[in-house]
């Protein structure tokens, strides 16, 4: 009876970006349980594990609840926020003064609500003088950002989670939505024409083994195979003549290029039979409703923008795109990772627009009401030059915010030998014991999801509404706080009088938005939102107003100043580190299940949710190399590339391929292996193949 709710109200769930809504129950105001809400358009009434234990990791007894300062015995101690905020703007102050602002970045993240990182970048850019600042969304959106801004004009997935049902071929590649977004999934199943599932991955992965046809690829032979499909596509012309010559450009230049990506050469690269691949281009052409999705296994690739368009010219040339159950289709990884694609200010100009762009800077300014002088002429490093920059010594000072980057970036322990060589680093975040907390000079103890208020967007353009359903513990406060006491100390505080709650800075946002094509001006306000059931951008007109199932394209125009899509290609590359005969093994790593989240840093704190998966990090090897190597199942065994080493539980089973291991993402030791390369365009590092050796412990 002491926990019986007597109330209840819904937020979007602070995980992934499928964006579930979740009912919270109240019990005088403050967040008791939760369940699934039945109504909203994007769950249904479902939910997966991380979702329903939302609320029991915000209880976790390691939540930052101080400000903490390393003193002179490097040990982290409790300080007032007076001294921890005079601090702060103090040594970044000196860096600045000392090296240029320059020698100052920051490292946010996809998990804020957008509100907040909104005003992390203007509060950064326009009033602390930072030029360089990205985030987290760089390991995972990067690529699909970049893809779509070339091809459409704009980084606009164009799909809505309705198409999942409507499709009647699913193509999803590098994706394996099962377990990484299970309600995603839960559409699929709920989808009655009987659909074509087609899955292109090397690993036989849970979504795999439930396909119609699993295209078992060599790693990174994905381009080989999705151009030999344009080649029979062409060669048989199924293709939609019409909509290539109404709507798009490049497409004969196209044609030439594909002439020479034969399924012959695709066969020879991808190890799959001719005959699947002339198969899987008939399905294509037999579809009414063809869909082309994608996550991970595309963007953490060292070619991904061109994978992601080579999917995105095969809907163009056929016609799969602005109607119901087609589209190229980019799922997205973070809960707010599109708000930060378009709203964090870090590589992009808010709204989607360009530093460079003189009447893009002179409309930010306007609306902000701030000196246009404040809004820098260039663009942010990307992650990797920012971590680079720490080797090279032009960064001194390192503000992260909400994220891992001592567990997740890639090759860690380079990462990590770097921040300890920074004269300042600034540490934000929910809980005090993340990898990169322990390197920190300062910790700021930050609210988390349901601490606090503002909006997340989902994969499918939705705005959905996050509430403040629990008091942050101790004396955590939530990010936007945070960021109005730094403006007050940095003496900045009169460029965003404006800023003054969440809600102020949503208004900001939606005339931000105007005449963009993330136009959200017809959302009055969070009430609004709320009752809408959230919203798919744009939304011009009243919210309750608009259709809650929408699609991009529908008129056969895109974002580009001649309304054209782009057909864009590339020359196939080779694997920077093949195996050799030290280094036998290629190393693929990923999502390893529905019940942990990225590095554990939440998800982890949760017993049910541990309960789920293996503690201990474990290596996936094919039965056939395992008894060559003389390792049984359950065997302790060392994995060892040329950066770092680690000791692993072998599960011995074929859904890897030979020659393949694969270690999920979640551990901590994973990213000691990793090899540091990125995708020219989009700078995303590709987690997913690099060299490695197994031996029995
Ligand atoms: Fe839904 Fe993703 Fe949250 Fe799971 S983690 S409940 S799939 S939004």
């Amino acid at each position: 009876a002491r926990l019986k709710p007597d109330a209840t109200t819904d937020m979007v769930c602070g995980y992934c970006a499928t964006g579930c809504s979740l009912r919270i129950h109240l019990k005088e105001g403050e967040a008791v349980n939760l369940s699934p809400t039945s109504e909203y358009p994007v769950n249904l009434g479902m939910a997966c594990p991380k979702g329903w234990e939302a609320l029991s990791v915000l209880d976790a007894p390691d939540r930052a609840t101080q400000p903490l300062r390393r003193n002179a015995l490097g040990d982290l101690e409790p300080v007032t926020w007076d001294t921890a905020l005079g601090e702060f703007c103090d040594r970044f102050k000196s860096i600045g003064e000392a090296y240029g602002p320059e020698s100052i970045a920051f490292l946010s993240t996809g998990q804020m609500v957008t509100e907040e990182m909104a005003f992390l970048g203007a509060l950064a850019k326009f009033g602390m003088g930072i030029l360089h600042g990205d985030g987290n969304t760089r390991q995972c959106m990067a690529t699909a950002a970049t893809a779509y801004k070339q091809s459409f004009g704009f980084d606009a997935p164009p799909y809505t989670y309705q198409d999942f049902e409507e499709s009647d071929v699913i193509f999803l590649v590098g994706s394996n939505i099962c377990i990484a977004h299970p309600i995603m999934w839960e559409r699929v199943c709920r989808n009655k024409n009987s659909p074509e599932i087609i899955v292109v991955d090397p690993r036989r992965t849970e979504t795999a083994m439930a396909a119609t046809s699993h295209l078992a690829i060599k790693p990174k032979s994905d381009l080989s195979v999705f151009y030999a499909l344009a080649h029979i596509l062409i060669r048989e012309d199924w293709i939609d003549r019409p909509f290539i010559d109404a709507s798009t450009s490049g497409f004969d230049e196209f044609v030439a290029f594909v002439q020479q990506y034969t399924p012959e050469r695709a066969a020879e690269a991808s190890g799959v039979d001719v005959e699947v691949i002339e198969s899987v281009a008939r399905k294509i052409h037999e579809g009414k409703r063809v869909s082309f999705w994608w996550t991970m296994g595309v963007n953490q690739n060292y070619e991904g923008v061109r994978v992601a368009q080579s999917l995105i010219n095969l809907a163009l040339m056929t016609g799969n795109i602005g109607r119901p159950g087609t589209g190229a289709n980019s799922i997205t990884g973070q809960c707010n990772a599109m708000g930060s694609r378009i709203w964090s200010n870090t590589t992009g100009l808010l709204g989607g627009r360009y530093f460079q762009n003189a009447e893009h800077r002179h409309e930010v300014a306007e609306v902000l009401e701030i000196p246009v002088e404040r809004i820098p002429t260039e663009d942010s490093w990307p992650y990797h030059k920012i971590i680079e920059g720490i080797r090279t010594g032009e960064i001194k000072g390192l503000w992260i915010l909400c994220t891992n980057t001592a567990h997740s970036w890639i090759n860690q322990s380079d990462t990590r030998e770097l921040l300890d060589k920074l004269d300042f680093l600034v540490v934000q975040d929910m809980y005090h014991t993340t990898e990169t907390a322990q390197q920190a000079d300062l910790v700021l103890p930050a609210a988390g999801w349901g601490e606090k208020e503002g909006t997340f967007i989902n994969s499918e353009r939705r705005l959905g509404i996050v509430k403040r359903v629990r008091r942050p513990p101790g004396e955590a406060l939530p990010d936007f706080a945070i960021f109005r006491l730094i403006a007050e100390y940095w003496g900045c505080g009169e460029l965003f009088r404006q800023w003054t709650s969440p809600e102020a800075a949503f208004g900001l946002l939606k005339e931000l938005s105007r005449n963009r094509p993330c136009d959200i001006t017809g959302i009055d306000d969070y009430a609004a939102l709320d009752h809408a059931g959230g919203a798919q951008w744009p939304c011009t007109e009243p919210v309750a107003n608009v259709e809650q199932q929408r699609r991009l394209f529908t008129d056969g125009r895109f974002y580009h100043d001649d309304a054209r899509a782009n057909f864009l290609w590339d020359e196939t590359r080779a694997m920077p580190e093949q195996p050799d005969e030290e280094y036998p093994f290629l190393l693929l790593t990923g999502r390893g299940t529905a019940s942990q989240w990225h590095t554990q840093t939440r998800t982890g704190k949760s017993p049910v949710l541990r309960k789920l998966y293996p503690a201990n990090i474990y290596v996936e090897m094919h039965p056939a190399d395992a008894t060559l190597a003389g390792i049984a199942n359950y065997d302790e065994v060392s994995v060892r590339s040329r950066r770092g080493e680690l000791a692993a539980t072998a599960f011995v089973t074929p859904t890897v391929q030979r020659g393949q291991l694969f270690i999920p993402m979640h551990y901590e030791e994973t990213n000691r292996l990793t090899l540091p390369h990125f995708d020219p365009h989009s700078h995303q590092p590709s987690y997913k193949d690099c060299a490695v050796n197994i031996q029995p412990l």
